[in-house]
């Protein structure tokens, strides 16, 4: 599907769509979940049957078969009402399924994807650890292959990861390391490991200021065993998988922004034209309608920065470097927007009744995940050569 700075008649319907259900199933419930800090499973399946668990999955692997940029505009259009519930479906595709279907085999496509593209099962990606985060080199997780059983053991554990701590969690797809390469540095193989593995421990990590929807869990391997073709694509390809999925994934978490600010924005804007202080609309106070301005002109260029990342990746260009940047600039005009629009709201944009209030906690997020700002600043600048 082509953008030509406009919606074509399909992602339109698929964006109203989106936007309907979000606005009927999600909103009505967001507030109570996260105030009680509550994963929902009904939701999960609801956004299943939508469709959004299996966006770009091809029809025969039980998926939708769309562009990249229709599973974008979805994201989008789910964090405007909830970041939660973007995170779930986003993590879901871009870091669980996607990979399972770039890299994995026949047999791994047909046996997982179909039921984790209707909202049956959720697939989670784990790399970061207690002590490796931005530097994932420095992962400590390993697997050791039995050659008498023919089974790899995989031990070590994993820190903050999305969707892999609920009822609905299928499965992980975990990095550890498998060996040394000729310059020391590790060697990472991709594995994907079931959820209810013997010896596999998933704790939920509670306590969150934002995303308080989402299952986030700390993973424990212990002597977990798993079969010698549970690797996903080769082994010593962990590395390569991982920087290609984040690529991938950073486009998502723009998405998460451009949408977070989107929404923020029509609820400051709904605001500020009824809101009267001084005999007017603050709306008409120059300050304000400034402020709204400078939103909507970031966000326009939000929009076309991501959009374009979003058109090269499926034109097959490449789009590393236009990910990095969308993923960072849409993630900036969300914290403005988010910071810019509770200013609007003045007194109430404090309080919990204000969904304004959550935007502001759950923007948080977005400079950190897939790789924070900084080290998103890092990639461009190696980029350009720096
Ligand atoms: C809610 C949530 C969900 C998450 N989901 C997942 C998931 O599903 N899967 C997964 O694998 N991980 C996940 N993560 C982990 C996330 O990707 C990491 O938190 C992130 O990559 C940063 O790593 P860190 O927290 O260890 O920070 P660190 O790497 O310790 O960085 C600390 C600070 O130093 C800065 N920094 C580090 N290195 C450099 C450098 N070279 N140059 C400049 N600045 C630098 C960072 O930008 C940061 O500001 C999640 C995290 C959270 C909070």
């Amino acid at each position: 599907m082509a953008y030509e700075f406009s919606d074509t008649p399909e992602l339109k319907k698929l964006r109203e769509k989106v936007r309907s259900f979000a606005v009927a199933e999600i909103e009505p419930k967001a507030k109570g979940l996260d105030e009680r800090e509550e994963y929902s499973a009904e939701i999960t399946r609801a956004s299943g049957k939508q469709g959004l668990l299996g966006m770009i999955i091809p029809k025969e692997y039980g998926g939708q078969g769309l562009d990249y940029l229709s599973y974008i505009v979805a994201v989008e259009e789910l964090a405007r009402v909830d970041s939660s519930q973007a995170a779930i479906v986003a993590a879901h595709n871009s870091l669980g399924i996607n990979p399972i279907y770039y890299y994995g085999t026949e047999e791994q496509k047909q046996r997982l994807l179909p039921s984790l593209c209707t909202g049956d099962g959720l697939w989670a990606f784990a790399l970061t650890e207690p002590e490796s985060g931005s530097d994932a080199q420095a992962t400590k997780t390993k697997a050791v292959f039995d050659d008498r059983r023919k089974e790899w053991i995989i031990n070590g554990r994993k820190l903050w990861i999305t969707n892999s701590a609920c009822e609905l969690s299928a499965g992980i797809t975990v990095q550890a390391v498998t060996g040394t390469l000729s310059d020391g540095r590790n060697q990472l193989t991709s594995f994907l490991v079931p959820a209810s593995t013997p010896g596999l421990i998933r704790k939920p990590v509670l306590g969150k200021m934002m995303w308080r929807a989402v299952s986030i869990g700390e993973l424990f391997f212990e002597d977990v065993r798993i079969p010698e073709d549970a690797i996903l694509g080769s082994k010593g390809r962990g590395f390569r998988i991982t920087l290609e999925t984040l690529d991938n994934g950073r486009l998502s978490i723009g998405a998460m922004g451009l949408g977070l600010a989107k929404g923020v924005f029509d609820l400051a804007l709904e605001y500020s034209k009824k809101r009267k202080t001084f005999g007017v609309a603050i709306a008409k106070h120059q300050v304000i309608a400034f402020k709204l301005a400078d939103m909507a002109m970031r966000i326009e260029a939000a929009e076309n920065l991501l959009y374009k990342a979003c058109w090269l990746r499926q034109n097959e260009k490449p789009f590393g470097k236009q990910a990095a940047m969308a993923k960072l600039y849409c993630t900036e005009v969300a914290e403005f927007c988010a910071r810019e629009g509770q200013q609007c709201f003045g007194g109430y944009g404090l309080m919990k009744d204000y969904a304004v209030e959550r935007h502001f906690r759950d923007v948080a997020l977005l400079r950190v995940g897939e790789g924070t700002n900084e080290i998103q600043r890092l990639i461009i600048s190696r980029h350009l050569g720096c």
